[in-house]
């Protein structure tokens, strides 16, 4: 029955053909670190394709088993710890530009554990966006706010660092974040420069207040001038928050409530983005109603880069990872990659595949 199965799956497809613009989610998987490598880790990670397999091994040597389960996902893209920068934003924030230039919204979320590479994967994103945009733009502007828990601070806003950020409705029902610092820039070395201070401005909290940026949604915004068209990057909190309920003391406890409504708020929302009917509902979260131009816009287009670790210890987390961006993506784990369940890593690494492109996704 099980053999039967396997030989009568079907040719793959894309897992969200439908709405080719609206919602994609890809994984960029992050090379194994000296150390990691120096302390006996090992790479549970296999990137091909459009799929990723993570391996259930508690020792190296059960990389070569049989009988060693794994689970596989499969998403619009996977980088491998081999993919360029340069690769990542052909195929992911290349888009979402050329959607802003259209004057459209478009938004790209990263998401991951701590120390999985959002910050470094969005860095390298934003260097080549810079240099793209302003091949046909004069000026654009800067916003750059952090969302901790309940409460917002401005990332741009030296001199008043620890100022609490205020939200107004308006008439239309759009959330405003009210008196947030804008900056001009009209080089992609100016917007770089002040991309990497606003960076500079969480890191430097990070420090103090043990850790925020694992704690924090950080948002970015471009904004062409003259136009709504907005271009938002998302460096969201770290994903292993969601099952960190038990430990730590009660303010972690309900940073982490409140990062788990917020990651459950952008999946209703995603949601309602994929079927493209009924409004999403971002009002359940103050991350989701501050981006909530990014979802209601029938022009909108959103982009959910998912960034994993492939060492051993990370296991729990990476899989974690991956479901969330499966739910994101609304596509459930198949038969056909539950079938790679019996195959030893070497086996799945050898295995060729080729890259095959649907017609909604050249374009
Ligand atoms: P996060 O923001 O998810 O907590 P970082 O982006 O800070 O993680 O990455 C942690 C470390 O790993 C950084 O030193 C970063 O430079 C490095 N790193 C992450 N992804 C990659 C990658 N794809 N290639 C090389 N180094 C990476
Ligand atoms: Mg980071």
């Amino acid at each position: 029955d099980y053999v039967q199965r396997w030989r009568q799956r079907q040719p793959e497809t894309p897992p969200n053909e439908a709405e080719p613009c609206r919602v994609r989610v890809y994984v960029r998987k992050r090379p194994l670190f000296g150390y990691e490598q120096e302390a006996e880790e090992f790479d549970v990670a296999t990137a091909k394709g459009r799929k990723i397999v993570i391996h259930n091994c508690l020792t190296k040597a059960d990389l070569r088993s049989l009988f060693i389960s794994h689970m596989g996902f499969q998403f619009a893209e996977v980088f491998g710890e081999a993919a360029s920068d340069e690769e990542v934003y052909q195929s992911t924030a290349c888009p979402a530009v050329q959607h802003l230039l259209q004057n459209k919204v478009a938004t790209l979320f990263m998401f991951g554990q701590t120390g999985s590479g959002k910050t470094h994967t969005m860095g390298g994103l934003v260097q080549r966006a810079a240099q793209h945009i302003f091949q046909q733009e004069p000026t654009v502007t800067l916003t750059a706010f952090e969302i901790a828990g309940k409460v917002m601070r401005d990332l741009l806003d030296h001199t008043h660092k620890e100022k609490e950020l205020k939200i107004r409705e308006d008439k239309g029902g759009n959330t405003q974040v009210l008196g947030l610092h804008s900056l001009e820039a009209s080089s992609p070395e100016q917007l770089q420069r002040f991309m990497t201070e606003a960076q500079n401005g969480r890191a430097t909290r990070a420090t103090q207040v043990n850790e925020t940026s694992s704690r924090s949604h950080a948002v970015f915004q471009i904004r062409k001038a003259d136009s709504t068209a907005t271009l938002t990057l998302v460096d969201c909190a770290g994903s292993e928050r969601r099952e960190d309920t038990t430990n730590h003391d009660a303010r972690s406890r309900k940073d982490a409530a409140e990062i788990n409504s917020s990651i459950h708020a952008l999946k209703e929302c995603f949601r309602a983005m994929r079927s493209a009917k009924g409004q999403p509902p971002y009002r359940e979260s103050l991350l989701t109603r501050v981006l909530s131009d990014s979802f209601s816009s029938d022009e909108a287009m959103i982009v959910a880069i998912g960034t994993v670790s492939p060492a051993a210890k990370d296991t729990e987390h990476s899989i974690g990872t991956l479901r969330a961006l499966q739910q994101l993506q609304g596509t459930q784990m198949t038969l056909e990659e539950r079938e790679d369940v019996l195959k030893p890593k070497v086996e799945v690494e050898k295995e060729s595949h080729p890259k095959t492109w649907s017609e909604a996704e050249v374009r």
